[in-house]
């Protein structure tokens, strides 16, 4: 899935059609357009839609007759470190392997290794699909590597403790030096 996507990714599409059919389906999809993703990130790490998640789906049917869709995701995301409480580019990934159900004890009987994706029999949101998958590999406390870390003085420990955190005035410029050096520019 290196290449670039052409092509938005259908938001609603008839998922046992597509069964019957094994169709696939490969597109991007704007981030912004998922809230409770979106409100869970900084943001894209890109302001093109095209790069900020593809995903690849392949519809059909197990040896058991069931239908299902397996599919890969990438999203290239921005998140806040939970050490330094910057910001870092993380690429989240997922495959997954659903079921088409339409009714919760569908959902209930199926095996393990199959997890339910609930349609009404006609239509399915492959939008919610993917914000759903997206959530799952959303890491609950990102962090910087070793050493790209701002915070990495406190590493020692691993429990990042924000209070701990002592910033690195070494490295900053003087806010009043910078408008100073504004100000001089301006006459
Ligand atoms: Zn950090």
């Amino acid at each position: 899935m290196s290449k670039a996507l052409k092509s938005e990714l259908p938001k609603t599409i008839d998922p046992y059609r597509f069964a019957d059919q094994e169709s696939v389906l490969e597109g991007f999809l704007p981030l912004s357009a998922l809230e409770r993703f979106a409100d869970s990130i900084l943001g894209a790490a890109s302001s093109d839609p095209r790069e900020q998640c593809q995903v690849s789906l392949v519809f059909g049917k197990d040896e058991e007759r069931r239908r299902i869709v397996s599919g890969e995701l990438v999203a290239d995301v921005m998140l806040e470190c939970q050490r330094c409480m910057k910001p870092m580019p993380v690429r989240l990934s997922s495959s997954f392997m659903l079921a088409l159900v339409t009714s919760d004890e569908q959902a209930r009987n199926l095996p393990k290794d199959l997890e339910p994706f609930q349609t009404d029999g006609f239509t399915a949101n492959l939008w919610d699909l993917v914000e759903d998958e997206l959530l799952l590999v959303l890491p609950p406390f990102p962090l910087h590597e070793r050493g790209e870390c701002e915070a990495t003085a406190v590493l020692e420990t691993f429990e990042p403790d924000p209070a701990a955190v002592v910033p690195d005035t070494e490295k900053r410029e003087n806010p009043f030096s910078v408008l100073a050096d504004l100000k001089k520019d301006r006459h």
